[in-house]
């Protein structure tokens, strides 16, 4: 993006009619979502949402316009998806997935390929869903360790003209779809005689052999419909393969670029919200003195260190947002710092904020401690903190000729 600060007219107005339908829709849902204990009951909550974020276009900005969407910049993603989320965020990351699930298809697809798997999101009405299924039962920081270690367990063979894939996926979101039949589109990183790669599953060929095994109730983001699957001898056209076969390492790793960057714009969602909160409390509470606590500077000192955070890890998102879908060279080093730095200043700036409410934060009618478990998942989703730190950043810093003035652009 050329560098200004101010929004533009378009920008104003993408941020406004975010947050108009937050309004509306996304803090009963959320309310709903927390009062209803059954994990499937309350996931499904979100699905006549769901439908009217379809119908007013927020699936298609979240696809890059040369795929057919209406994604033109990272600052207008982040705009919409900072508004959603503080008002939901499981209902965030649930409209998200192609975010993820189609990286794979953008970054090697065929035209055909593209066509095919991109259609579904490209709709004005409808509630289509994409599920990227990388992780694995009994863990996948390890999916691209060579033998002895088990790496990736989901295997597909080939039989002719078909893929059969047998296996398990657990934890992304829509894995089983809205009804448990499956999601429209699942991307799916399994093991294939040439190595790790990625198969593009499509809902119709799931009606055989595809289960749900258990749907999670999560302490977080607890509108996420996160569940474990099964495939049994799926059969998927050999034409579904995604690039070459072993190049699902490469693909699996860049499909977190996009989703992970936005992982900042989570992040600082929740601290607006959680700073909203200790605000208020701050310059309303006395408790028992004689003034409201922010006048204490001890109080004050932390509201001015949290905001200047907020400030900073939203600048950052912004910027690897922009960098990603404008495909710039600092788009890994950018989204890796947003993912990474982003998610654990929030988990740190919502303690913080914690502290200087007090006990009061333990009442089960104030939302800081939600929004302190929406925010404990930022660091291991979306690509894991400890992985991409060793698996991306470390990599980075060690590739001959790196010079750590370029992402910003002062090399
Ligand atoms: C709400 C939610 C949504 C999610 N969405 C998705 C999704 O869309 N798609 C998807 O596939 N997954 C999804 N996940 C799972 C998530 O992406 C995890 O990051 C992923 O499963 C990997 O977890 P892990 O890194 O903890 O790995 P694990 O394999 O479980 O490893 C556990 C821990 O062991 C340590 N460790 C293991 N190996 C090493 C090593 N070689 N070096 C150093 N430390 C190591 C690390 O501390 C690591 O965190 C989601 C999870 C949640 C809760």
């Amino acid at each position: 993006m050329p560098i200004s600060f101010d929004l533009t007219d378009q920008q104003e107005a993408l941020k406004k009619g975010a947050r108009q339908f937050a309004d509306t829709y996304l803090h009963d849902l959320s309310a709903q979502v927390r009062s209803t204990p059954d994990p499937l009951e309350r996931a499904l909550l979100a699905r006549p949402v769901f439908e009217k974020a379809v119908e007013a276009g927020f699936l298609k900005g979240l696809i890059p316009m040369p795929f057919g969407g209406l994604a033109s910049s990272g600052v207008d993603a982040a705009l919409f998806v900072e508004e959603f989320a503080s008002a939901s965020p499981d209902f965030t990351i649930s409209l998200a997935g192609p975010l993820i699930a189609l990286a794979p298809v953008y970054e090697a697809g065929t035209p055909e390929q593209i066509a095919r798997f991109v259609a579904p999101f490209l709709v004005d009405s409808g509630s289509p869903v994409a599920a990227m299924a990388y992780s694995e039962p009994g863990g996948s920081a390890n999916f691209d360790a060579p033998p002895p270690a088990e790496g990736t367990r989901t295997t597909a063979i080939l039989d002719g003209d078909h893929w059969v894939l047998n296996g398990e996926k657990i934890w992304a979101s829509h894995l089983g779809g809205w009804d448990g039949l499956g999601p429209d589109i699942m991307s799916v990183v399994c093991r294939t005689p040439g190595g790790v790669s990625i198969i593009v599953v499509e809902r119709e060929q799931l009606s055989t052999g595809f289960s749900v095994e258990e749907v999670y109730d999560l302490p977080g983001l607890k509108g996420c419909l996160t569940s474990r699957v099964k495939f049994d001898n799926v059969r998927i056209p050999k034409s579904n393969l995604i690039g070459e076969e072993g190049q699902g390492v490469q693909l699996t790793r860049n499909a977190f670029l996009a989703s992970g960057a936005s992982i900042g714009t989570f992040s600082v969602a929740a601290m607006r919200q959680a700073f909203a909160a200790a605000f208020a409390f701050a310059t309303s509470e006395k408790r028992g003195g004689a003034v409201p606590i922010i006048d204490h500077q001890a109080v004050a000192d932390v509201l001015t260190d949290v905001k200047g955070k907020i400030e900073a890890v939203r600048l950052l998102s912004w910027r690897a947002l922009d960098a990603v879908m404008s495909q710039h060279p600092s788009a890994l080093e950018m989204a890796l710092h947003a993912k990474i730095f982003g998610s654990e200043t929030a988990v740190a700036v919502i303690n913080d904020l914690v502290k200087i409410v007090g006990v009061e934060a333990y009442n089960p009618s104030f939302p800081i401690l939600r929004y302190l478990a929406d925010a404990t998942a930022y660091p291991i989703i979306e690509g894991s903190n400890t992985g991409v730190r060793r698996r991306q950043m470390h990599d980075l810093m060690r590739t001959v000729g790196w010079d750590p003035l370029a992402a910003s652009g002062m090399a």
